[in-house]
């Protein structure tokens, strides 16, 4: 008989609360959670198609040993205990011969095992743990690191001006929209700055349709209109700011005129803009990987964001604030990991040196190059959990690495290529295949079951769990006896355990919570001096080309190479609502939603090309070329070329070089690439 169980949706980071409905132990349909008290989030388009997610008949059920010759694909079913057993004794060898370094830890999708594994690495002795924050997310947090030594959120919900720069969260955060509408119906303003007319950019008051990567273009000419007009906050800026006068000074070079001519807006929407923003109550929201996917990324992000201090909205209610008030937390914060050890000696080879000093993992970027070249050291071990080889530029450049390893494992939720290159592929849980706690509103905390069974497949943390045991390493996380036990650990902080929780169908208010400290700058912030950094002592410091202390403008598309050969700008890295990077691809209802893989253009680029609405192009980079289906899109500007990520049937990463990268964070350009596009019939070659 079918019954209805609450569950939480695991398909992006969003944890929605959904009810599944669930017979003979497989899901039939799900709905948004009904009646629950504390539910938070919706139902996307995604969450709705899950049953074919998690019923995939590509799904990973036993773990399985590699029999033949790698790439072969002849695998044998084992059980858990061999296959941990081998793990470890390997692993174990490998330190003993070769030391702890030449073993490699990854993980990919999703995040939450990420703190047991970070330990797992430690405490085996390596520093090269490394996620795929090296090409997502952690170069937005180094930018905020360089100014202000945090990253604060913004307060849509009290601002007077909600910035959302090259941002779509109609398509990537639930219930965004409504937020916008909430925003405009008090009063404020919305402002999106994108290349790209999105659904976000259409609710906006004032768009900024910017040519890509020239973020830091706009930011700094926005600068030099608050402070000609005497509208920055200069008390905020005297009392709690470095490098002002530098940084007016270097402002100053880019007057509105000359920045419309670089950014492709104009000069009168610049300086509208600017009055627009003045005043304080401005809230900042950036995509954590849009700005710094461009080889002059993070410097551009820092001019964005220094706009919160310069309109005196920075950790101020109605800007980007610290978080207030009483908030119950679990221990499972993925980005708390054990501090690595030997940091100077990981793969990344001191490449990155702002990376290495402040994100606590290793910058793998380069990992491909490191194991085909064994430079800086070899790299005999790949340890990995949702590794997608098609996440790095030059992906195939991947796949020949993966291929020549020693010893690859991979844990996944599905065969993949990866898995094709491995010596054990580990099956994985679902979200809906391994119990919840989760915290809901007013810091109520809740055990939510698993609605179905796991079978021979295990949750992440145990894989890791069994591990450690194996090889006899030790930490707190480490020592846990089983999955059960860590969710009882995570739950320490609450006061509440995971017993009491268990019996607790309605579940049970935090009994410890901590609270929030708001305005930071006034005690000091975690940059070196202590101040807002117009000027980065931390950049001046390394003395490195394109590592300028001041926000410096560099315009990538000067840098890029032939612009006669590859006249469009190639952006790549949006999000679509029916996919998640590469995850849902899979899934039948969802692929069918629109043909795919498609290069969205310009309707005037298209005839301009002689290709047809709907008809065969090519994409061509100094990689080679593949075929995409042409979409016209009036919301693209001319002389722009917009291709989704992670579609297996057109993988845009790669024609994006692995060699053309921000310098500060190594991030990939996947945002600001040239390219050509030139008609194509079914015959022609690709790459
Ligand atoms: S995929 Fe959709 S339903 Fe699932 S967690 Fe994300 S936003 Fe929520």
């Amino acid at each position: 008989m079918a019954v209805t169980k609450l569950a939480v949706c695991g398909l992006c980071s969003q944890s929605c609360l959904i009810d599944a409905t669930v017979e003979n132990d497989r899901i039939q349909s799900v709905m948004k959670a009904q009646g629950h008290p504390h539910v938070r989030g919706s139902l996307c388009v995604k969450g709705a198609a899950q049953k074919q997610f998690i019923h995939h008949p590509d799904r990973l059920t036993q773990p399985m040993k590699r029999v033949g010759p790698k790439g072969r694909g002849d695998f044998v079913p084992v059980s858990w205990d061999e296959a941990i057993g081998a793990i470890a004794r390997r692993l174990l060898e490998t330190r003993e011969e070769s030391g702890a370094k030449a073993s490699v830890y990854y993980a990919g999708h999703p995040k939450w095992f990420r703190r047991a594994l970070g330990d797992l690495a430690a405490v085996y002795g390596s520093p090269n743990y490394g996620s795929e924050s090296s090409c997502c997310n952690r170069a937005h947090g180094i930018a905020w690191d360089l100014v202000y030594g945090c990253n604060l959120r913004p307060d849509a919900a009290r601002c007077k001006t909600f910035l959302i720069w090259s941002s779509n969260p109609a398509y990537s955060r639930d219930g965004s929209l409504a937020q916008i509408r909430s925003v405009q119906k008090r009063g404020g303003k919305v402002i999106v700055v994108d290349p790209r007319v999105s659904p976000t950019a259409a609710a906006a008051d004032i768009h900024l349709q910017i040519n890509p990567g020239t973020d830091g273009a706009l930011a700094l000419a926005l600068a030099d209109v608050l402070i000609r007009e005497d509208l920055y906050d200069r008390d905020f800026v005297e009392r709690y700011c470095v490098g002002f006068e530098e940084f007016r000074a270097y402002a100053a070079e880019f007057p509105a005129e000359r920045s419309a001519a670089i950014c492709g807006v104009s000069a009168e929407k610049i300086v509208q803009t600017a009055r627009e923003i003045a005043g304080g109550g401005l809230s900042i929201l950036i995509s954590s990987c849009s700005i710094v996917h461009c080889v002059n990324g993070v410097q551009n992000e820092r001019a964005v964001i220094m706009l919160s201090a310069l309109t005196g909205s920075f950790d101020r209610p109605g800007g980007n604030c610290s978080l207030t008030g009483e908030t119950a937390a679990l221990d499972d914060n993925h980005q708390n990991l054990a501090p690595r050890p030997d940091i100077g000696d990981d793969i990344s080879g001191g490449a990155f040196p702002i990376w290495q000093k402040l994100v606590n993992e290793a910058q793998c970027i380069h990992l491909a190059d490191v194991i085909l070249t064994q430079q800086p050291y070899k790299v005999r071990n790949l340890i990995s959990f949702g590794l997608n080889p098609q996440m790095w530029p030059e992906p195939d450049k991947m796949l020949k690495a993966l291929e020549s390893l020693e010893f690859l494992v991979v844990t996944d939720l599905f065969w993949n290529e990866a898995c094709e290159r491995a010596d054990y592929v580990l099956p994985a849980c679902t979200a809906v295949e391994r119990d919840q706690v989760i915290v809901g509103q007013d810091n109520h905390l809740f055990f939510i079951p698993r609605p179905i069974g796991p079978g021979s497949k295990l949750p992440d943390v145990e894989i890791i769990l069994r591990l450690a045991h194996a090889m006899g390493l030790h930490s707190e996380i480490l020592d846990l006896p089983d999955f059960d036990a860590y969710l009882d650990y995570i739950l320490r902080p609450t006061g509440v355990s995971l017993a009491e929780l268990k019996t607790a169908p309605d579940g049970l208010t935090a009994r410890k919570t901590k609270s929030g400290k708001p305005y930071s700058y006034e005690r000091g912030l975690k940059t070196p001096s202590g101040k807002v950094e117009f000027v980065s002592s931390r950049l001046a410091a390394c003395d490195r080309d394109g590592y300028s202390p001041l926000p410096e403008f560099r315009d990538w598309r000067t840098l890029a190479g032939d612009r006669e050969r590859y006249p469009f700008l190639l952006v790549s890295g949006g999000r679509r609502a029916q996919f998640f990077h590469s995850c849902t691809y899979r899934v039948p209802w969802l692929s069918a939603l629109e043909a795919h893989p498609l290069v969205f253009m310009h309707p005037d680029d298209i005839a301009k090309c002689g290709l047809a609405n709907g008809g065969n192009a090519l994409v061509r980079t100094p990689l080679g070329a593949l075929r995409f289906t042409v979409a016209a899109d009036i919301g693209v500007k001319p002389g722009v070329v917009h291709i989704y990520h992670d579609d297996p049937d057109g993988s845009i990463n790669r024609l994006i070089s692995s060699d053309w990268l921000d310098p500060i964070s190594g991030f990939p350009s996947f945002r600001s690439s040239l390219c050509a596009v030139e008609a194509a019939d079914e015959e022609t070659g690709v790459l």
